[in-house]
């Protein structure tokens, strides 16, 4: 049992600190990440994490870096996506004791049990008799791997939502996705010139649209041409329902920069709420126009504009084809695990800091020995913070269900 192998998906903050965890408890880990370590951060690199240090890292990794006489972040200090990688993530996975357990530019893409099919042994610990095998890709080569227990931290932020009305793709997104950015791109940086004397359609009500909207009322000041329309679906008066009394100012000034950015009429943004999309079209002049059309939702009003690009931040969603031959219990609203959905659910608080861990139960699945853990635990809620991932790796690699092997049945 000492031995026992964890295949870690992801090499995220939550697959990193997992490894480390699972070092720690004598499991031998192994991180498959698709890209290198830390990918989806990376991806947002110059937006700066709302969460202060502390909260983003374990006591196990800040201790064994500044062990190893590494100088650290102060536990207050608000970095940005990449001062976290290069400060914290990346020199952790590079200690020694994780450095042979990583697995770079390696994707998985199914997990399922040795002679086992998915029906067999519904919900039962004999399951856990056979051990996990996995598809492996990696420079266009396929391989298999197999594993005792498996923690799928892939995160969500590679799997986009669709623009269209009613979630699903609306008629002419699949044309347009040269167009469309479903992400947080460095407006003020390295794709500036993709934005600059545009006219941009943002979509999305959350902190990322903020972030975006915000962005470019700054670029707007030194191009004048840039124009933006920001549309969201919801009936409210702002854009953003500020946080009463939050206690992350970086997050409480950025929702009043948005919103007053959207309720004065000399603002380069013209917010517009209450308007779904229904088609896109590239425009026959210039293929790199697009032709939106927005309508009231049922049809009963219609409009059209005319941007060069959309960012849709619409949201993200777990890639569950991954443990598709797996006894995956998943809520039917968020897609995340059911007992940690319905607990979720629960929660009444407006202000994701002030959510807590809902214990190991939650976290299991009729998979025995199969965690989600991570953003992808919250399926599609955007709630999920870094400090809960903390709190689920102890629950997990130190609680019972990896104690022991023979899981529990589940109930
Ligand atoms: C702009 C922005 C700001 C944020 N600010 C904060 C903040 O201030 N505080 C906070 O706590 N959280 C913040 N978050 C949320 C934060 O991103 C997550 O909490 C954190 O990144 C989740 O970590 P994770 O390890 O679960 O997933 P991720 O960081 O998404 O990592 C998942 C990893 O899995 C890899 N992967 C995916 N699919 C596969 C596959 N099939 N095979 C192998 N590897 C795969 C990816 O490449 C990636 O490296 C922010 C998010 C965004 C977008």
């Amino acid at each position: 049992m000492s031995h026992s192998e964890v295949a870690i998906l992801g090499g995220g903050p939550i697959g990193v600190e997992a490894a480390l965890a699972c070092v720690e408890r004598g499991l031998s880990p192994k991180i498959y990440e698709r890209d290198t370590i830390g990918e989806n951060i990376h991806k947002w690199r110059h937006v700066r994490l709302f969460s202060p240090f502390c909260l983003n890292s374990s006591e196990r990794g800040r201790q064994k870096l500044a062990g190893g006489g590494r100088s650290l972040p102060k536990d207050d200090s608000l970095l940005t996506g990449s001062e976290f990688l290069d400060q914290y993530l990346k020199p952790l996975a590079s200690l020694p004791e994780l450095a042979d357990c990583t697995v770079e530019r390696t994707r998985v893409l199914n997990i399922g049990r040795e002679v086992q099919l998915k029906g067999d042994h519904i919900g039962s610990r004999k399951r856990s008799e056979s051990r996990f095998r996995l598809l492996l890709e990696s420079h266009g080569t396929q391989r298999i791997a197999t594993a005792d227990y498996v923690l799928d931290c892939t995160g969500t932020f590679g799997n986009h939502n669709w623009l269209g009305n009613g979630g699903i793709p609306c008629l002419g997104e699949d044309d347009s996705l040269q167009q469309i950015r479903y992400d947080l791109p460095d407006i003020l940086g390295t794709d500036k010139e993709e934005f600059s004397g545009k006219r941009i359609l943002v979509l999305g009500a959350g902190y990322s649209a903020a972030t975006n909207v915000v962005a470019l009322a700054e670029l707007a000041k030194s191009d004048s041409r840039t124009q933006v329309d920001w549309v969201t679906r919801s009936f409210a008066e702002r854009p953003l329902t500020p946080i009463e009394n939050d206690s992350l100012n970086e997050r409480d000034e950025l929702t009043s920069q948005a919103n007053q950015l959207a309720s004065d009429p000399k603002s380069v943004v013209n917010w517009t709420p209450r308007w779904v999309v229904e088609c896109l079209r590239l425009t026959k002049e210039s293929n790199d126009q697009i032709e939106v059309t927005l309508s009231s939702g049922n049809d009963e009003q219609r409009k059209t504009l005319t941007v060069d690009r959309i960012i849709a931040n619409v949201g993200f969603r777990p890639d569950r084809s991954i443990y598709e031959e797996l006894q995956i219990h998943e809520c039917y609203a968020t897609q995340g695990p059911m007992k940690l959905a319905a607990a979720l659910l629960g929660e009444n608080s407006a202000d994701c800091l002030a959510q807590a861990s809902h214990g190991a139960l939650t976290l299991q699945n009729p998979e025995p020995n199969f965690y989600i853990l991570g953003a992808k635990s919250y399926g599609r809620s955007s709630r999920f913070l870094i400090k809960i991932g903390l709190v689920q790796i102890e629950q997990v690699v130190f609680g019972q269900g990896m104690r022991d092997r023979g899981a529990r049945v589940y109930r």
